[in-house]
């Protein structure tokens, strides 16, 4: 009994001690989780980013380097390995001493004073670029098979069947479409007021209507087809809102588009984010920069603050993709800058956007316009054989646009062989998916392949009326298609039925109540949605608006 009463005692006794064991594991190891979870980079409230950057296109790498001195904590997130975004220069190793700039290429200076401003001032070579935006009497016009140039062109010598009246040159034929049909007297162009206020001459508010639209009433069918054919571009006709047509060409009174000497950055339009990004983090240790970050969700904190939940991506020769099998990485922000293009920032999920049917409808307002591009190299320079003057060319074919680009120190000279935009990018996005790539070709998402080097030499032939078959063999290729995530659009055009005065601002903090804020050009000025600049004042206005205690 004793000795039993013993026992029990001594395992009651052992009992308490695994207990008070169990319990204090318990406790000792739910204090270790606590701290843990609070240490966890990034998401407690003292690793609280001031500022999360999404995007490192130039407008995040200028977001950045523009609050680079105000004392705070910064973090600028990318989709992918490298910054730039639709800004993107390479080095082409089958033309030494070139470079090939995928996206853009160009800018004015007097039309894009913030880009040529930030560009001298953090130490860049601005240079002139010779190639314009094609130089009239350097291109040739190749249309339902017939060559034209400048002279030709408003003629009849063009192959369209044209009313006497739609007898102009494609930019004088729009501006002419415009002024005749709708409530305008002045010959200049008109303020965004006063196109706001406009109808049609049967009475529509202009900017209820598209393109389509508005030349579906005032335009013959074969004015239609001879503005989209002879401008080269996408957006002269189309789903986008109409009220900027005259925009579309550089044809209107007092625009000083073509004549305006078009500027470059010496070793391609890629340095300016990558300039801007290094001296933003340079600025301070507590600026960061996160690659192959891919932003999914923004959810308010209770203590304030988002909270930030990214997914780890990987990149392969430009090709990125989300990791398999990572962990999410949460991360804190008390203000967040989205930098992205449009259908990017629709894409992340932010209930307190989605949750508000206005925010919703300002943020699907645009239409995005893909576009791509495709250079071939050649030890000769085939394409000027009978052509010597020409250095670019626009064609109903289905490369549409070809520049004569540069010559390497080994005399290999290259061709931007097809600068395409819209439906196009469709067509040239599945060819891409057959054949091998050529040797010389670039590797992985910049890759050329036989088969659309052999499509691109086609249309080529046509348009410098040299026969494929004495086209010599392609030393080297690199493409690049703007038409899928993270891009999605070269550019961004207003949709029909929106007044972009009121959506633009709306569009800088879609919801009042939270700190988060978009730095696009998606929803810039028409005139502006196309180009840097636009983005570079997207970012200013966030900053000049919603950022002037921020130090
Ligand atoms: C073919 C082409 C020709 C052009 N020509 C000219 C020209 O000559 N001159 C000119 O001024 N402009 C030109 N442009 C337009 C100009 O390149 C763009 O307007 C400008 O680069 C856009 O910069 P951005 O920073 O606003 O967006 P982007 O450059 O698109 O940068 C946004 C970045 O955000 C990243 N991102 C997106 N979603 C997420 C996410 N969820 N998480 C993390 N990161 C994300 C993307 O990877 C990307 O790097 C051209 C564009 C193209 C494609």
């Amino acid at each position: 009994m004793t000795s039993n009463g013993n026992f029990l005692e001594r395992r009651v006794g052992l009992c308490r001690m695994i207990d008070v064991l169990m319990t204090s594991i318990i406790v000792v190891s739910s204090l270790i989780i606590a701290i843990l979870i609070a240490t966890a980079p990034g998401t407690s409230d003292a690793d609280c980013l001031d500022i999360a950057v999404i995007g490192g296109g130039i407008g995040g790498a200028y977001t950045g380097w523009r609050l680079r001195d105000r004392d705070l904590s910064i973090s600028v997130f990318e989709y992918s390995d490298r910054v730039g975004g639709r800004l993107f220069t390479t080095d082409f190793p089958a033309a030494p001493g070139t470079y090939l700039d995928f996206g853009g290429m160009r800018f004015r200076a007097n039309a894009h004073p913030t880009l040529n401003r930030t560009a001298t001032e953090i130490g860049l070579k601005i240079v002139t670029f010779a190639l314009g935006y094609g130089n009239a009497d350097e291109t040739i016009w190749y249309t339902r098979g017939k060559h034209m140039r400048n002279t030709d062109l408003g003629t009849s010598r063009t192959p369209y069947s044209l009313a006497l009246q739609e007898m102009k040159t494609p930019g004088a034929l729009i501006w002419s479409l415009f002024k005749n049909n709708v409530n305008y007297s002045k010959n200049t162009y008109p303020s965004l007021d006063e196109l706001y206020n406009m109808t049609t001459v049967d009475g529509t508010p202009l900017y209820k209507m598209t393109l389509d639209n508005f030349y579906g009433r005032f335009a013959s069918r074969e004015a239609y087809k001879y503005i989209y054919d002879l401008e080269g571009w996408a957006g002269t006709v189309g789903r986008q809102g109409a009220l900027h047509s005259p925009k579309a060409t550089a044809s209107y009174p007092g625009d000083t588009g073509p004549s305006e000497e078009f500027k470059t950055i010496d070793g391609g339009m890629g340095k300016v984010p990558q300039a801007l990004m290094e001296k933003f983090l340079n600025a301070s240790t507590s600026h960061k920069l996160h690659l192959n970050h891919q932003l999914l969700k923004i959810e308010r904190r209770q203590s304030g603050g988002y909270n930030l939940r990214f997914r780890k991506t990987h990149t392969t020769d430009g090709i990125t993709t989300q990791k398999q099998f990572s962990t999410d990485v949460t991360v804190c922000a008390r203000k967040v800058v989205l930098a992205a293009q449009q259908r990017c920032i629709q894409e992340i999920d932010i209930p307190m956007f989605k949750s508000n049917p206005d925010i919703v409808k300002n943020l699907d307002s645009v239409v995005g316009i893909p576009a791509g591009r495709i250079y071939l190299a050649y030890n000769t320079k085939w394409w000027k054989n009978g052509n010597p003057d020409i250095t670019h060319t626009k064609s109903d074919q289905l490369n549409r646009q070809t520049y004569d680009w540069s010559t390497g120190t080994n005399n290999v000279s290259i061709i931007m062989a097809s600068y395409h935009d819209g439906d196009l990018a469709h067509y040239w996005r599945e060819l891409s998916q057959f054949g091998t790539p050529i040797p010389g070709s670039l590797p992985g998402v910049n890759a050329v392949t036989d088969v659309v080097k052999n499509r691109a030499e086609k249309f080529l032939s046509a348009i410098y009326n040299v026969s494929q078959s004495d086209i010599p063999e392609a030393v080297g290729g690199a493409m690049m298609m703007w038409d899928k995530y993270p891009f999605y659009a070269a550019w961004d055009y207003f949709k029909p039925g929106f007044d972009e005065r009121t959506v633009r601002d709306l569009v800088y903090k879609p919801s009042v109540s939270d700190h988060i804020y978009i730095a696009s050009n998606s929803w810039a000025p028409r005139n502006l949605q196309e180009w840097c600049e636009g983005t570079l004042i997207a970012v200013d206005a966030v900053i000049n608006r919603y950022f002037k205690d921020s130090n």
